[in-house]
């Protein structure tokens, strides 16, 4: 079991409270115990951020950078052990652990990589007298808020090129998932990170995460989690003045035309929509929109292949899908299927809650697939974030655009088709932040631009990439005449 503290100006602090999280899979099992801040807390790690200012940003980009690198070989020294952690404390399967571990220390590397290049063209002066360039300063304090469903690489991606930009951080992790955010923390401290550099909270969303949502002394807000709370972090900050990034829900579709390879895109959609971590990612793909001339055979297969999934506690064995996280979201799933029976959705495969035996102190429901579904149905408009399939028939490409941009959402799509003028159009036409042609819905490359549209993101600013460089500071143009 992991213990830690609160993370202040370079000390680890108790605070006398706590919060324990527990693994999904075997409930009886407490993964990690994690000082629990309040807002007094949050406030004492925010004036320590800000103390840590001007130190840190008088550093060079690189040499900021190499803290980060430092920081990738303390987490690839405790490999293995990190993955067990993401594995108990969330239930993901030991391969989808690995994967998100492994792209930890890949942000790591890649933005102290990318802390090194220095270079840009400046603009040209309009005098031979003056020099003209432009550069990028940090905002100052950067408060991160993180979801429990990537618990320690989603605050990677944030908190590496705010700290590459030059910011400081005040850091609250999702209560469910404390553990595995303190192993990143730890890394940092390991790598002698500067006191107040990286500041850590953990505590209620309501508490702690209002505190830095709405502290005159944090600049900038970098949010993920639900569109609900999102809404709210995004109103509250702007209203204050604050640089703000909100990445939320989706509702994300596969679309298959009768050019596709029908055994590919039931594997596409098979890995979308369940393995891993049993549907619980922002990308997962929820609807399946399907031509009509390949509708029988596509469900035949995805049937039987639904079918064949294992689901179990990938702490004892190595099944295609774990538990759900948590006894409410065990109990938004089954309320979803509920509302898809009585919205006379056929129920294809799937809709139990699996009890007794090994699933016996656990939250494991089966893998879900509907059929017959209509667009309007609340199945196929509200994000269930389980593994829980809405599948669609459309007669044309028209149709299918239609009803895939007929949702609140707008994060990832992806199409399977071997007719290559459709990919144009698809792309073209297409409403969301990341499109995808032969892939899962799932997975995004982390020197890309991430981030979706309507209620999926607050558009303005993405993700990862070197577009994360851009959140995180501010450009100013300079003249020098001499
Ligand atoms: P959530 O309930 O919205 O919580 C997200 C974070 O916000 C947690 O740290 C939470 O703290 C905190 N929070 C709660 N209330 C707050 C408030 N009033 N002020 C400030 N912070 C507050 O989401 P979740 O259940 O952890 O995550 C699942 C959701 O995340 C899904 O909707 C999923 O689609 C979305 N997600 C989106 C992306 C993306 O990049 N688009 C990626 C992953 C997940 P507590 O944990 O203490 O409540």
């Amino acid at each position: 079991m992991l213990t830690e503290n609160v993370y202040i100006n370079g000390e680890w602090i108790e605070t006398g409270d706590e919060i324990a999280s527990q693994n999904p899979a075997n409930t009886q099992e407490v993964v990690a115990r994690v000082s629990k801040g309040n807002r007094g807390t949050a406030k004492q790690a925010i004036d320590a951020s800000v103390e840590a200012q001007d130190e840190w940003k008088s550093l060079t980009q690189p040499e900021r950078g190499s803290y980060l690198r430092d920081a990738a070989e303390v987490v690839e020294e405790r490999f293995d052990e990190i993955v067990d952690l993401v594995v108990r404390e969330l239930g993901k399967t030991e391969g989808s652990a690995r994967g998100e571990v492994q792209r930890t220390v890949d942000l790591l590397n890649y933005y102290a990589e990318v802390a090194r290049d220095k270079g840009g063209i400046a603009p040209p002066s309009a005098s031979q007298q003056t020099l003209t360039y432009t550069k990028r300063e940090p905002w100052g304090t950067a408060g991160v808020i993180t979801p429990w469903n990537f618990p320690i690489a989603i605050p990677t991606w944030k908190i590496a090129p705010a700290l590459v930009a030059g910011n400081t951080v005040v850091f609250k992790p999702a209560s469910l998932t404390p553990g595995t955010a303190a192993a990143l923390v730890q890394a940092f401290d390991k790598a002698d990170l500067p006191a107040g550099v990286l500041n850590f909270v953990p505590g209620s969303g309501s508490e702690v995460g209002d505190e830095i949502v709405t502290s005159d002394s944090v600049d900038v807000v970098s949010f993920t989690g639900s569109s609900r709370v999102g809404k709210h972090v995004y109103e509250s900050a702007v209203s204050d003045g604050k640089r703000v990034q909100t990445e939320m829900g989706g509702k994300n579709p596969i679309i298959v035309d009768e050019t596709a390879d029908i055994e590919h895109a039931v594997q596409l959609t098979i890995s979308g929509a369940f393995s891993g971590i049993a549907g619980q990612a922002c990308t997962a793909t929820s609807r399946a929109i399907v031509f009509e001339e390949v509708y029988d055979e596509y469900l035949e297969q995805l049937i039987k292949s639904v079918e064949d999934l294992t689901v179990a506690n990938p702490t004892e064995s190595d099944p295609n899908l774990g538990p759900k996280v948590s006894q409410s979201e065990l109990d938004s799933d089954l309320e979803y299927i509920a509302i898809g029976e009585n919205e006379g959705a056929t129920l294809a495969v799937g809709g139990d809650q699996l009890t007794g035996g090994e699933y016996e102190d656990g939250f494991f429901v089966e893998p879900t697939v509907f059929t017959e579904v209509e667009p309007d149905m609340r199945i196929a408009q509200e994000e269930i974030f389980g593994p829980v399939l809405a599948v669609l028939s459309v007669s044309g490409f028209e149709e299918a655009i239609s009803v895939a941009n007929g949702v609140d959402y707008g994060l990832t799509a992806s199409l399977c088709t071997n007719d290559l003028s459709r990919t144009q159009r698809f792309t073209r036409d297409i409403e969301t932040g990341v499109v995808k042609v032969n892939q899962t819905s799932t997975g995004v490359g982390m020197q890309m631009p991430f981030g979706g549209r309507k209620q999926s993101s607050s558009e303005t600013f993405k993700e990862q990439g070197r577009q994360a460089l851009e959140f995180f500071s501010h450009e100013k143009a300079v003249y020098v005449t001499h």
